[in-house]
This record gives structure tokens, sequence and C-alpha cells, in this order.
């Protein structure tokens, strides 16, 4: 069984292809640039080197074609032809209401998808453009589609409701949703299994912390609550989002500065969060953690420090919202790789009330499943690896077996 995994952006469309029973990646790449001067594509097979060529590719389906001629190669391909490819599974990001699990893509799906695009004017139309480019050049193949939003969707009414008029809800679905769907269901299982117990008996809060970063509460095998909204701007502080914010903040800015609103919505997407708050020093936490722990740069401390503040402040609601937790989860790229965010977070902030105690040999592991707690601790601290395209191709799996 082979499933071929595709996150197709605006420019860029990454792609893995996995056996989901043995959970062995053949093959994985990234087509960059698409429809942009210098298109690249990079490609490794299992046990091989990366290739990395620059390629024209004027669309998506020229990406997808390159994708396939890469992977079906007579030298460094992992599969004889296209038939070996058992179904292609879709990393969607806005599914609204429509989609609280993994489905078949058809043409009703497709017109739903469609109509989510509102909700998700960057990211959906790509998505889209992706399903259609594999339908043609791989007909017959099903095609899966996995919805950012699915797992959130068992969050109860108090938890997604705005403080709004409800008639936005009612005429426009204005409402929370939260995004990286797929690693907070995979990182909540994996936790469930490391603690020994079943799913529905556990309470975790999952900590997706990457460029963008998102929180949810895990009760029972459910999401009840999770940071990012209706778009994935609210909640912690990123990269370069901003996260919760004052509304009123909106109005003052944008007169003070003249600004209208797209100009408002691109300085709180791109130049606020951490590069912001550090006033320009870096978005990337590798450079504010090395400024921090050299002390070389208040800007950064500044960042670090509201970073961790604003995710401990996180924790305690959802510790509120679920009535108790038995464990913290740590993933993606700053939670998977940074101790020193993870020691502030728990230390600072959660040794009291929660009894955690960090064995710092084991939050100093990186790249694997770890308990980073010490056999004393109250409550549980995990270290897990996301993995969002095994998730996507063992629910494509589940799907058309
Ligand atoms: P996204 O998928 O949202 O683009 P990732 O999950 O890949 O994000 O995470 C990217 C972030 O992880 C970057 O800010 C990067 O600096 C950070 N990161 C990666 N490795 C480390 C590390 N060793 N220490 C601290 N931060 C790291």
């Amino acid at each position: 069984m082979k499933v071929l995994v595709i996150n197709c952006g605006s420019s860029s469309l990454k792609f893995q292809l996995i056996d989901p029973v043995t959970e062995e990646v053949a093959a994985k790449g990234l087509c960059e640039r698409i429809g942009i001067n210098g298109s690249m594509i990079s490609y490794t097979p299992a046990g091989g080197s990366k290739i990395k060529k620059e390629v024209p590719m004027e669309n998506h389906t020229d990406a997808i074609r390159l994708v396939i001629d890469a992977l079906t190669n007579e030298e460094t391909g992992v599969v004889k032809d296209l038939s070996e490819i058992d179904a292609v599974g879709h990393r969607l990001v806005h599914g609204a209401e429509e989609f609280a699990c993994a489905t078949l893509v058809t043409p009703e799906v497709k017109a739903a998808i469609e109509k989510c695009c509102d909700l998700a004017p960057l990211h959906n139309p790509a998505n889209l453009i992706g399903i259609e480019a594999c339908e043609k050049l791989m007909p017959g193949i099903p095609q899966a589609g996995i919805f950012d939003t699915a797992f959130h969707q068992t969050m109860p009414e108090e938890a997604y409701v705005y403080g709004i008029p409800y008639e936005y809800y009612k005429k426009y679905k204005v409402r929370r949703y939260g995004f990286h769907g797929t690693s907070h269901d995979y990182v909540s299982e994996r936790a469930a299994a490391m603690l020994g117990k079943a799913r529905e008996d556990v309470k975790v809060i999952v900590c997706h912390l990457g460029n963008g970063s998102s929180i949810s509460a895990v009760k029972n095998g459910k999401c009840v609550d999770t940071s990012m909204g209706m778009t994935p701007i609210e909640g912690l502080i990123m990269g370069t989002r901003c996260g919760d914010i004052d509304a009123g903040v909106i109005e003052f800015i944008a007169k003070k500065e003249n600004m209208n609103i797209d100009q408002i919505m691109k300085m709180l997407n791109k130049e606020s969060g951490a590069l912001g708050i550090s006033d320009g020093f870096s978005s990337d936490f590798r450079d504010l953690e090395d400024a921090f722990l050299d002390g070389t740069s208040e800007d950064a401390t500044r960042a670090m420090k509201a970073f961790a503040y604003r995710v401990a402040k996180y924790i305690g609601s959802y510790v509120a919202a679920m009535n108790g937790v038995d464990a913290i989860c740590f993933t993606a790229g700053v939670g998977e790789n940074s101790p020193i965010l993870r020691t502030m977070i728990c230390n600072d902030y959660l040794s009291n009330y929660l009894g955690i105690t960090l064995n710092e040999e084991l939050n100093a592991l990186r790249g694997k499943e770890v308990d980073i707690a010490t056999p004393e601790s109250k409550t549980r601290v995990l270290v897990i690896p996301t993995n969002e395209e095994l998730a996507i191709a063992r629910s494509v799996y589940q799907l058309v077996k």
C-alpha cells in the first residue's frame, strides 16, 4: 500500500510517498516557486541522497507531472508506474463545519471546499488546484482530503462562539475553527500511548509550536478547545503573527498611521509576533534563542519571554477548560527543538500548581518521543515529534482500504 501525500500551497507543493502500514517513507520532496522564475524541485528517495534541480513550472499541474516523473524515474524512482500508488491524500486547510473527518474527493466535496474559500482565501484555492492537477494526471487513483480544521469540530459551542452578534455566525459561520488539526490529533493519540492509557481516559494539552503556533485541549480523545480561530492569526504569539490582540488596537493604529484594513492585516500577519516584539530582530526562534542565551539582545529576550508567557497562560486556561490535565505535550519546530523554551514555560509557570519538575537531561534530547518530567512530577511533560504526513496517510488508508 502506498499513499502519496500532497501539501499544496499557493507557490509550493510538498510531497511524500508513504506506506501507511509499515510507516516507511519511500520518497519525499518539494516543488518551490511554482509560477515564479527559478522554480525548483527537490526529491529524496529513501536511502538515497537529495536531488535538487531548477525546472520551469508554470502551474501546479507542471509540478505534479515532475513529482510523478521523479517517483517513476528509472534510476532514482521508487515505483515502476502509477499503478503502484493506491491513493492520494491532500492536506486541506479549511473545511469549516462541512468536514469533521477525512473524506474522499467527489465533485460535491470539491464544491464544498470551494464554498469554504471565503474563510481561507490564501489556502483553499491552492488546495483545490492541487486536487485538480492530481485528478488530471492520475486518473482513477482515489483522492482524499484531510482538513486542518476537522479534528477541532468536536469543540462545544461555548468554546467556538465569539462574543459578537450571533447573526454573523448565522449568516457567515463566523466562529472559532482551529488549525493544525492533523498534528493535534496525531500528538494527542501518541500521548495516550506514551501514558499507557486509552485515549478515552486522558486529558492532554498539545502545544504545537512552530512558525505558526497553536495549542489545544484534548479531553478523552476529543478536542474541546484550541487557540487558533476562524483564521490562523488568533491565539499564541507566532513567528510573525500577533495572536490574541485587543480589537481596539486595530482602530487606534489605523487612525494614527492612516492605514487601511489590508495594511493592518498585513502588519498583524507578517510584521508582528516574535518578529514585531523583538523590534525586527528575527521571527526565527533559533536566532531568538541564541541571542537570549548569550544575553546579547534585549529585543530577543523580550520576544522569548512574551512567547513563553502566552503559552503558559493558555495552558492554564485549558487546565480549567478540562478541569485537570494528565500531560502537557510539545511538538513542531520550536516545541520539539527548544529545551530552553520548554524549561521557561514549565519551570516559571507550571511547577507549583501542576507539580511539574523536569529532568533536564531528558529535556536536552532531540528528535524522539520522550517524557521529560521527573518520576515525581505530578503532571507528565511529553515531547512528541509530529508527523502530519503519516497521520494523513493513515487516514487515507482507513478510507480506501
Ligand atoms: P511551520 O511548519 O509553522 O513553518 P515549523 O514547525 O517547521 O514551522 O517550525 C519552525 C520554527 O522552529 C522556526 O522558528 C525555527 O527557528 C524553529 N526551530 C527549529 N529548530 C529549532 C531549534 N533547534 N531551536 C529552536 N527553534 C528551532
